[in-house]
């Protein structure tokens, strides 16, 4: 596991200069502007030069963006994981006006506020025109629970280990062929520190995502292959569930090389 320092600022060749003499490699602005450009700069965590970039990058109140890189090993080591889009194509249909929200989802226990209480009542919509490329997964822009695959894909590596599918639709509600959703019922509780933000408006929370280190492990997980957990993630009026895969999908997963999906290992139940 290494875990990974994504560094912002705004650019002036001093700041570049005190990074690169801690050992650290800085990109430039593309476009060096007087005012606006911004530098990046990468650090593992506990590498030469780290700590101290963290601290200038916070003095120059720039931003931190801290991820986590695992092995395949210690992904397929793990009971779950969490899985995550890493490849977004197209937004579901209609996308204005919140058109598809109202097509796919019923809303009776939908609060505005938080995003949280939406409840799929009918296939998604989404455009012919998205592209999975050399991806198995694909996610759509705005919907981060919901995972779409070619239907040949996921006849042949995830429907034998019990993963259903759900029919998806064009534009027009007609369906599309060749492409599924995978059909996710079940929940469980994740096991997490954090407090949560209450909504005010209908008392329910939503929960931060972290990105460093282990993903919480399932409280109580159903013997399903994929579930969502049962606590609403993002912030603002998003909200969406994460999204679990039992050991025997994520090294399916790995072994065959399926991309467009992150997986993160769950901790270890007796962490
Ligand atoms: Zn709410």
């Amino acid at each position: 596991m290494k875990i990974k320092y994504r560094f912002t600022f705004s650019w002036e060749a001093s700041k570049g200069e005190q990074l690169r003499a801690l050992g650290l490699t800085v990109e430039e602005p593309q476009v060096p502007e007087e005012f606006s450009g911004i530098g990046v700069s990468h650090a593992d965590e506990g590498a030469a030069g780290w700590a101290e970039a963290c601290s200038l990058v916070k003095l120059w109140r720039g931003g931190i963006d801290v991820s986590t890189e695992f092995t395949k090993e210690e992904i397929v080591a793990a009971d779950y994981c969490i899985i995550r889009g890493a490849h977004y194509s197209g937004y579901p249909q209609p996308e204005s006006d919140d058109g598809y929200r109202k097509i796919t989802y019923g809303s009776a226990c939908y609060c505005p506020d938080c995003g949280v209480g939406l409840e799929q009542v009918a296939p998604f919509r989404m455009r012919k025109s998205v592209r999975f490329g050399r991806n198995a997964f694909l996610y759509l822009y705005w919907v981060h629970d919901q995972i779409f695959m070619p239907h040949g894909t996921w006849e042949k590596r995830l429907a034998p280990l019990g993963v259903g599918a759900l029919p998806v639709n064009d534009v027009k509600g007609q369906p599309m062929e060749g492409v599924i959703q995978l059909k996710v019922e079940q929940h469980s509780l994740l096991q997490l520190d954090a407090e949560g933000e209450v909504c005010g408006t209908c008392g329910r929370k939503n929960f931060l995502v972290h990105d460093r280190g282990y993903a919480p492990h399932p409280v109580d997980p159903p013997a399903c292959p994929i579930f969502r957990s049962s606590q609403h993630f993002g912030a603002g009026a998003q909200a969406f569930n994460r999204m679990v895969v039992r050991s025997d999908v994520a090294a399916e997963i790995v072994a065959s090389g399926l991309k467009g999906a992150r997986l993160i290992p769950c901790f270890p139940r007796s962490v």
